[in-house]
């Protein structure tokens, strides 16, 4: 048992909030909620562009 994967720096969905290595760091939106919230997502990537320097937080969206 690791406390954590030290290889494995999964992005995390700000969406969803589920971390995995398919999760675009870019984006950081998983492949599900771009198919199933498609424009929630595209919200998501316009902020991540907006303040790309700052982590977006699921938590406090603006929106909606
Ligand atoms: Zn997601």
């Amino acid at each position: 048992m690791y406390p954590y994967s030290p290889r494995t720096e999964n992005a995390k969905c700000v969406i969803c909030g589920r971390s995995s290595s398919l999760i675009s760091k870019a984006i950081g939106i998983c492949g599900d909620c771009i198919r199933k919230k498609p424009e929630e997502a595209l919200a998501a990537v316009r902020r991540v562009r907006a303040e790309s320097r700052r982590y977006a937080h699921s938590k406090g969206r603006e929106y909606g």
